[in-house]
């Protein structure tokens, strides 16, 4: 059976890194025989720039249709005087929002072979494998009401709603506890239950959760300690679960333990585990063009793709071998160059990892 996959290239570096995941996808289709079909559209900047707007109604209706989305990045300083409601990311959050991606999967992961990239020891971050595991349409950046207002005094007064309810929080912990179980069996659940009533919620419904898991540890950690234990002892952690806001921040403090943004795919997952893969990095458009972009990040967010929504685990593992032989061969892009290794290209960088499948 066919598998539609719609590819969004976006803007930026986007087109030149999503061509390299694509010259990995169709080599993965002949080696596993997957029946992948690709179609690309257009969203944001590249949307606005043909059709006015950052997700056009026939692209979001491909999307609903597709078996999986594979994006590049949006965004850039074209397109950053319009008017808030047309800008590239709105095209991004309406499409994350109108299919309910409501899980949003953030591994980060240090190959052993970039341990000199991060900027902390590489004692501490050696081996890391953490998957983060953020809820993605609700909480303080979906609440309503929200705004800036006048109050009698004539002052300005910004506000804004964090909310969530037992249902929104069961499905991303549902999720959450269900990953944990394909990997190392430990959960931990931030939230800052000791201010705020809606993460006492949050907690409780954890707790009433796990015992249908019995085979994962959960804990729990406030946030403030959970940012200091990430760069502390990171390897404490297997699988974390937490809101949009938390997860937003740690989320990229955790990304940054491995030193380079060019390497983090993301998967955004509804609850039958169709989703939208892109890198965790923007559309870089300092370097756009310039074939210098680490396609990486996309490629493993197409191995992600595979594991997650298409079901073909040893697809998944045969991309995230081939980046590590690649590695190991000594081939870098800039962002993770160092010492004696070879220096390569976007586009050979893509056709290394070809070879090495
Ligand atoms: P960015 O991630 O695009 O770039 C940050 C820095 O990292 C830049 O120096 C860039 O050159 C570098 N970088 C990023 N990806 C790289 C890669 N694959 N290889 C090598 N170097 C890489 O973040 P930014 O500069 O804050 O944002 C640029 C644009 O991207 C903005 O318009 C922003 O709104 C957008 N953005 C989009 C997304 C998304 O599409 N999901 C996410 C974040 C930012």
């Amino acid at each position: 059976m066919s598998k539609s996959i719609l590819v969004l290239p976006g803007d930026g570096i986007g087109p030149e890194i999503v061509a390299q995941a694509l010259k990995v996808l169709d080599k993965i289709n002949q080696q596993f025989d997957i029946g992948m079909v690709f179609e690309e559209g257009l969203l944001g900047g590249a949307a606005i720039d043909a059709h006015g707007v950052p997700l056009a109604d026939a692209t979001l209706a491909r999307a609903r249709a597709a078996d999986a989305i594979l994006m590049g990045s949006v965004g850039g300083p074209k397109w950053d005087k319009l008017d808030r409601a047309i800008r590239p990311e709105k095209g991004l959050l309406k499409l994350r929002s109108e299919l309910q991606l409501f899980a949003n999967l953030r591994p980060a992961i240090l190959y052993p072979q970039l341990a000199d990239a991060s900027t902390l020891k590489p004692e501490v971050v050696s081996g890391l494998d953490i998957l983060i595991v953020r809820e993605l349409t609700g909480g303080i950046y979906f609440g309503e009401p929200r705004g800036i207002r006048t109050l009698a005094n004539g002052e300005r007064e910004g506000f804004n709603t964090y909310k969530y309810s037992e249902s929104e929080i069961e499905r991303i912990g549902r999720n959450a506890f269900e990953m944990a179980m394909k990997r190392n069996k430990r959960l931990c659940s931030v939230d800052k239950a000791n201010v705020l009533e809606a993460t006492v919620l949050w907690r409780e419904v954890m707790d009433r959760l796990a015992p249908e898991y019995p085979e994962v540890s959960l804990s729990h950690m406030y946030v403030d300690n959970a940012a200091m234990q990430l760069v502390k002892a990171p390897k404490q952690f297997d699988v974390v679960v937490t809101g949009n806001m938390f997860g937003d921040i740690l989320s990229d403090a955790a990304a940054m333990l491995t030193g380079s943004i060019g390497m983090l795919p993301s998967a955004s997952l509804d609850k039958n585990r169709r989703g939208l893969y892109e890198p965790c990095h923007g559309s870089a458009p300092d370097i756009a063009g310039q074939n210098i972009a680490n396609p990486l990040a996309t490629i493993l967010s197409a191995a992600m793709m595979l594991r997650y929504s298409l079901d073909q685990e040893p697809a998944a593992q045969a991309i995230e071998l081939a980046v590590s032989k690649v590695l190991d061969q000594g081939q870098r892009t800039g962002d993770i160059m160092s010492a004696g290794m070879t220096q390569v290209g976007t586009d050979a960088m893509g056709d290394a990892v070809v070879a090495a499948l």
